[in-house]
Formats: structure tokens, sequence, C-alpha cells
């Protein structure tokens, strides 16, 4: 292999690559392609670990899988594969979750570098802090469609994947779903919503019925919407959607004319929305346009195509009655699971995201943009995994060269900037943030909520959510009062008590620490009446990004993944790379994280 042919790599490089031994974490897209890469460049002492097995879609791009593999553990079958090309490789896999006892900080101690190829925020917290705690440098990667990121983390050094808050997930407000939606994403969220409401699981934070309690609305207008309830067929949104669908036999025009006419009629004459909007355009079923309009040409692919609106309707015909008889074939009590790739399901949600969209004059998307939207995908692209992989191969060799200095971010663009550069490097490392409550000296961090409300169950998930801790403890500074205990049952019958209640007040603070990440942080708690739940506060001049509603209603954690955490994501090829909203890839050193975007969530006004 390269490391060993004379002259290729200076001694010192060639010493230190035979003395060297590295972990990958993740065996997915980018995983593969630096196992590959270490494997070739004659690395020979490597532990690979990922929980997921191999599914048939990702066969396209990690190419250490074949057919013959799917549904066998990932890190297992690319230990072989790799060692097909290089047999005298030590290669370790393990097929788990790097969130796990048995990868403690001695364990990460073993090895001379790191290497994140991973798809979700959880498991990089938790791999930054364990090798913050065991003073290993970290190789992060990550790509998006055909943007992408290789930065080296090294205590004390750069900053962490922590330094910088990061922007919680792309919320939308449910009176924008489901009164005044201006986006076509809020109505493909609508319509996922939809579904659910009629096939699959139903959930109350998914109502898919005008909001008569939208603030927006309130006044004259909203009273008169409210009066004529009952008079008209808008009352039935008193009426479970999946009740009242059941009683019509789900009648694709009686729910059409209800979906898209009566609703929005109802909607109508909440007459304050529409002060400063244009008004939607209630539907009929037996006159939609585009019926004796012949089919445009196209020449791209069919999900390609935009529909016309009679074709929506056609669709959305065909795909609701498709769908009832999937129910009615299942037991009682059993409901149909929302998938992109599953044909009536995508084609309903397409449809129905449409004719909505029509309605109120937002732009109509082809089933692919919409499949795309609504399935959360940004295609996972080959060549970008490949290309951050031997980017980051090539700075694990700096690393192990001595050269950290050369570290710096780099990032692939997916279009050349205007100095015609693809790729993207920092100018300097870029230091760590010393007011970051994982990697500075002493780690603080601000607690803002209400502590006559919130609970001790509410401060774990706090801690866990907010901290990104596994398995928090926490007790009272100065007094060592134990307040949570991560021993079951040990705090548990404090669980519903609010904090006042078990004495902790305005400006106490705790001392809260995860065992497994070697990892303790002083939070001050502060009172704050209106605080609806809990946020972090880093200083007084930079609060930190707000908490999701903890009601677990909605979606879950910054995108589970497959790769390490326990979670099952259907999203299991999507990578997941630190961005900007509108400009992928390159930002200057100030630039604020943001995860890819995940799945909606959706806050109740
Ligand atoms: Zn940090």
């Amino acid at each position: 292999m390269v490391a060993r042919v004379a002259g290729v790599f200076d001694e010192k490089l060639t010493e230190a690559i035979a003395n060297s031994k590295i972990l990958v974490v993740g065996a997915g897209g980018i995983g593969c392609e630096i196992l590959k890469n270490l494997v070739l460049t004659g690395f020979p002492n490597i532990e690979i670990i990922d929980l997921d097995t191999i599914d048939v879609s990702n066969l396209n791009r990690q190419f250490l899988f074949h057919k013959e593999h799917v549904g066998k553990s990932k890190a297992q079958v690319a230990k072989d594969s790799a060692l097909s090309f290089n047999p005298n490789v030590n290669i370790v896999a393990h097929h788990d979750s790097v969130i796990s006892n048995d990868y403690g900080v001695s364990y990460f101690k073993q090895f001379q570098i790191v290497m994140n190829a991973l798809d979700n925020r959880v498991a990089r917290n938790h791999v930054n802090r364990m090798c913050l705690a065991a003073n290993v440098p970290l190789i992060e990667t990550g790509t998006a469609g055909y943007a992408g990121q290789v930065e080296l983390i090294k205590k004390g050094l750069t900053q962490c994947y922590e330094c910088q808050p990061k922007a919680p997930q792309k919320t939308y407000p449910g009176c924008t779903i489901r009164n005044t939606p201006s986006e076509p994403i809020h109505c493909i969220v609508w319509a996922k919503h939809l579904f659910n409401q009629l096939f699959g699981e139903e959930d109350p934070d998914q109502d898919v019925s005008p909001d008569t309690a939208d603030p927006e609305a309130a006044g004259e207008a909203g009273a008169s919407a409210l009066s004529s309830e009952g008079t008209t067929s808008g009352n039935v949104e008193r009426k479970s959607t999946r009740t009242w669908a059941a009683e019509t036999n789900y009648d694709p025009e009686k729910l059409f004319t209800k979906l898209f006419g009566d609703d929005i009629r109802y909607l109508l004459s909440m007459e304050n929305l529409w002060k400063k909007r244009r008004p939607p355009t209630p539907l009929t079923w037996n006159n939609l346009p585009g019926k004796d309009n012949p089919q445009e040409q196209h020449t791209g692919l069919p999900d390609q195509r935009i529909w016309s609106l009679y074709e929506c309707a056609q669709v959305f015909n065909a795909s609701c009655t498709a769908l009832q008889k999937d129910l009615k074939s299942r037991p009682e009590g059993d409901h149909l699971v929302w998938d992109k790739d599953e044909k009536s399901a995508m084609d309903f949600v397409t449809a129905c995201a449409n004719i909505r969209a029509h309605i109120f004059n937002i732009p109509i998307k082809s089933r692919f943009e919409i499949k795309s939207m609504a399935g959360n995908i940004i295609p996972a692209i080959a060549t970008a995994n490949a290309i951050v992989a031997g980017l980051a191969v090539l700075r694990a060799q700096a690393v192990l060269r001595g050269d950290i200095a050369s570290c710096t971010s780099v990032y692939l663009r997916p279009k050349v900037n205007h100095r015609g550069q693809l790729f993207v490097p920092e100018k300097t490392l870029t230091p760590p943030n010393p007011k970051c409550y994982v990697c500075a000296p002493k780690p603080e961090v601000g607690l803002a909520c209400n502590l006559k409300q919130l609970t001790l169950k509410d401060l774990t998930t706090a801690f866990k959510e907010g901290l990104n801790m596994q398995a928090p403890d926490a007790t009272v500074e100065g007094k060592g009062l134990v307040v949570l205990s991560s021993e079951p049952g040990e705090t548990d019958h404090n669980n519903d008590k609010t904090l006042e209640e078990i004495g902790l007040n305005d400006g106490c603070a705790l001392l809260v620490d995860d065992f497994l990440q070697n990892y303790e942080v002083r939070v001050r708690l502060q009172q704050e009446d209106e605080e609806k739940l809990w946020r972090l506060v880093t200083d007084t001049d930079t609060p930190m990004p707000e908490p999701k509603p903890a009601n677990g209603s909605n979606g879950s954690d910054p995108k589970p993944g497959p790769s390490t955490s326990r979670d099952n994501d259907s999203d299991s090829d999507l990578e997941i790379i630190d961005e900007d909203d509108d400009e992928p890839a390159v930002k200057p050193p100030k630039r604020r994280r943001t995860e890819m975007n995940s799945d909606e969530v959706v806050e109740l006004c």
C-alpha cells in the first residue's frame, strides 16, 4: 500500500502511519470511503463502529456493500470488503452504538485520531465530547448533496463541534399550516398531516382543519367565524377528520369538497386573516382547471412534470381509494405509516399539497420536488462523499505529521465561488469559543426557566436535549445535595416536583455532569416568569437557540440517525452537514452552524 512504497511519504509520516491506530465512527457513505482510503494508504490498525445494517438504498454509493449484504451489519461488511483490498490491515468492526458505556474515555484514548462519518447531531455531539475528554484529535466530516466539509477538532486549539450555538430545527406555526400557508412546504406539511389524520396515526397536534384559535383571526371576524360554526359544513372540524371520512366511506369527492371547498370558505370567513393577504379560492370538484387542456409536452422524467389541477384531483381520487383499501385490509385499530417511497402515499401528498397550494396562490411543484421536500431528502452524492473522505484522510496524515496548523477547515462547495474555487479552506484554525459550555476550561451555562413550573423531569430533558447529555447527574453547588441522579430510582420520586418545590431558586447553581462523557458543566438557574419551558443562556447578550417544545409530540431530535443512535430513522441515506441556510458550504469563520434540515416541527399557536 502507498505508505509502504518508498518515497511516497517522508520517513516521519511513514513511521507515524505504521504506528497509528484510527477509529472511524460510521460506515455509511463517507465512512466507506474513509475506510477504503485508510486501507489503501496503509494505515495498519483501524476500528470501525456503526449501529446500522445495510439497506438497498445504500448500494448506489456505499460501494463496500453489495446486494447480498442487505440486512447485514455495515461495520462488519465494510471490514470484510476493505480487507479484500488489503488483507494485512488489522480492522476491528463494532456493530454497535458509539453512545454506549462500552466506549468510554479510555477506549477513545487508544487512538491517534478519531474520524467522524456520522449523519446525526446527537452522535456527533457525543463523539466531540469523548474526543475532548480523551484529548484525541477528531476529524469531523459531513456532506449534503454536492456540498461538504471537513474540520479538525483539537482540544484547546480549535473550536469544538459545540462551540457555536446551532439553530433549532425549522418549525412552522400550526396556524400557518392550518390557516395561512404561504410556501409550498406549508402545504406539504399540511398534506402529510392530512394523510395521518385520514389513514395514519391520528395526532391532535396535526389537525388540518381551520384553526379558530388563531390569534390573528381574533376580533369581530373571528367571532363571526365562530358563530357560523354548526350552521355550515364548517362544523366538521369538531368531529375527528378520520371519523368524518369514515362516515362518508372516504368518498374522494366528499373529502375534496370538505377539504378544498368548505374549509376554505370557512377560512375566508375569518376575515382578519385576509386583510393583508391574498385570500384563498375555494375549489369545486366538477369545475377544476386543466380538465379540457391536453397534457403539456414534457421531456423530463414523468415525476418532474407538473400536474394540472384536474390531474391532481384524479390522483387524489385514485390514491384516496387505494389508501382506504389498504387501511381496510388491516386489523381493527391498525393504521398506515407515511412513506415517501410508497406510491399511493406519495401520490396523495403530492396531489393534496398542490391542490392546497393552488388555492392559496402558491406555486405548484412536481411530484419529484415534493417527494424531496416531504421526505427531507437531500440526495446523498457519491462524489461529494468521496471528495470529503479524501480530504479527511489527507488531514489525518497532516495530524500524524504534527502539522496541525495546516489542518484548517475545508469546505466543498456545490458550485465554484467567485474566485473560481470549489474547495474553500479557512485561512487559519478557528480558535475555541471561550464561552463554549462544552470545551471551555470551566464550562458554564445559564438555564432560564420558570422554577415554579419546571419539574425535575423537565430539567432532565433540558440536560439531555439542551446540553446533549446522555445520563446527567446534578448536585447543588456548595451544598453537594443530589438533585438528579442517573441511577434509576434514586431521584425519580421527585420527577413531578417543580424546581421550587425541591428547593432550587433563582441564581442557584447546579453542577451537572455526565460520567460517560467525562463532562461537567455549571448550570446557573435563572427565574423567568414568562418562560414556557426552558432556554439555555450562554451570556446575557447571546441567548442560545430555543429548545423544542417538550411535549414530545412533534418529532424528534435533531435528526436521529442510524449510525450510532438507537433511533431508527427512515432517512438513513441522509448525511448531515453543518451549514448556513442559504449558502451551504462556505462561510467566514464566524458562521453559525445549523443542521441541515430535518423533520418539520409544528408548534401550536
Ligand atoms: Zn467548544
